[in-house]
């Protein structure tokens, strides 16, 4: 366990270091798990859910997306369950008053003192309560949302009236969620606040065992080929264990330095929602047809947990650099450019008038400190694709710059002007 400790703190310091993921109110001693993420981790982070929403929105006929706010009607939460059900088992040790979730402690021991002796597992619910308006008493109690999800089910009617979508067709939603969860940890995979991808697909109840396997090879698609993660593990949920709404769940798992853990999940919710929801008759009807209360079919994916995952795998030590073999399009930056040299003004100059012309169409990283050794390993270590020179025979001879390639160390002459295009082809 040691090793894989050891990988985890490599990342974290990376991520502090570099600027991908600060500790959250950290000049204040951090609160409990929170963190914030850089000018790096920003980057990584929008292309995960630019690409999500291009490849499952942008780019199909039968999918539109919303924007619901994090807060709801609380008779939204009585409806969906989530006021009874979403709980999770706590126990407390009997000497140090800790708490823990119950299936979250290895070797049922306590962390902080040891001992073994804990108080009976008693039900905890995760919804994350405040008060909205001037008055604090139980008429203005409300819940920060645990999931996107409900927004697309009590939007429904809105969406299709306005979209005039037929089933099967998707609603798909990115934004944040919260839940008061007992053992938040392991950095950035379990925290209290933190944001999620979320597809309701809707279909004809026949149709759901084609509808799963169908969303369930685009799920291993967008892991295996859009974030390229090597190996990911599927875990069929027991019967017993599913979500109170769920007739069967898929968990998709990946093996993170702390073990194998669950990256997203794949649920058919039957009609369960839609029923709560719309307790006076069916919401959705076709031309000649009956009413009827569309199936559900729900993709969910965790932002959070797809930017460490995307982290660990691509973490890599090699002789004496370190590198993060990111996906060129997960790459906070696609280019770095330098002068050779930073004391001749007309190799800044020329280099500075890439840089300015590449950053219309690319986010592009500037570098003219130490030597160009320096330049590339730090550039590797937040994953930079490419790195473009200018030195002297850009400018006396062939208006070519030098091109390296962070996974091959590779270094290639290519014209100005062809540059735009060969890092359109490659990013
Ligand atoms: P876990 O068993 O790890 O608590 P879950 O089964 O409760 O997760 P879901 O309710 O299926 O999670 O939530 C959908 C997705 O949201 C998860 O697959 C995960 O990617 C993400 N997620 C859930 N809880 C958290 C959290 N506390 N921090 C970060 N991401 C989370």
């Amino acid at each position: 366990m040691k090793k894989e400790n050891d990988l985890m703190e490599k990342i974290i310091s990376l991520c502090k270091r570099r600027g991908f993921v600060f500790p959250g109110s950290e000049i204040y001693g951090g609160l409990a798990n929170s963190w914030d993420y850089g000018p790096l981790g920003v980057e990584l982070k929008n292309n995960i859910k630019n690409l999500w929403w291009k490849r499952f929105v942008q780019q199909r006929d039968d999918m539109v997306g919303i924007d619901a706010a994090l807060i709801m009607n609380p008779k939204v939460w009585e409806a969906s369950g989530h006021l009874n059900e979403f709980t999770d088992l706590v126990i407390e040790c009997k000497k140090c008053n800790t708490r823990y979730r119950d299936d979250l402690i290895p070797g049922k021991r306590c962390i902080k003192c040891g001992e073994k002796d804990f108080t009976e597992a008693k039900q905890f619910n995760l919804m994350l309560k405040t008060f909205l308006g001037p008055v604090e008493d139980k008429d203005s109690i409300v819940y920060f949302r645990p999931e996107t999800a409900q927004a697309m089910f009590v939007d429904f009617k809105n969406v299709l009236e306005t979209s005039r979508k037929k089933v099967p067709f998707g609603i798909a939603q990115i934004g944040k969620a919260f839940r008061n969860e007992i053992t938040p940890g392991n950095f950035i995979f379990r925290t209290r606040e933190f944001e999620q991808m979320e597809i309701e697909y809707f279909i004809e109840e026949k149709n759901w065992e084609t509808s799963f396997e169908y969303w369930r090879s685009e799920m291993q698609i967008w892991m295996k080929e859009v974030l390229g993660l090597k190996e990911v593990h599927e875990l069929e949920v027991a019967k017993d264990e599913l979500a109170h709404y769920s007739k069967r769940t898929i968990d998709f798992e990946y093996e993170f330095p702390f073990g194998k853990k669950e990256l997203y999940g794949l649920a058919y919710r039957t009609d369960f929602d839609l029923k709560n929801h719309y307790k006076d008759g069916a919401p959705y009807k076709e031309e000649g047809g009956e009413a009827f209360y569309p199936h559900v079919i729900e993709p969910t994916f965790g932002v959070d947990r797809s930017v460490l995952a995307v982290l660990c795998d691509s973490y890599q030590e090699e002789a004496e650099r370190v590198v993060l073999k990111l996906k060129p399009q997960l790459a906070p930056y696609k280019v770095a450019v330098f002068p050779l040299l930073k004391n001749k003004p007309e190799l800044v100059a020329k280099a500075r008038e890439i840089y300015d012309d590449l950053k219309k169409d690319m986010m592009v990283a500037w570098d003219d400190r130490g030597n160009i050794g320096k330049r590339y390993f730090s550039q590797d270590e937040i994953g930079t694709p490419y790195c473009v020179t200018v030195d002297f025979d850009t400018l006396e001879k062939d208006d070519s710059v030098t091109v390296r390639d962070r996974d091959t160390m590779k270094q290639e002459r290519i014209k100005i002007k062809d540059l735009i295009q060969f890092l359109k082809d490659h990013v």
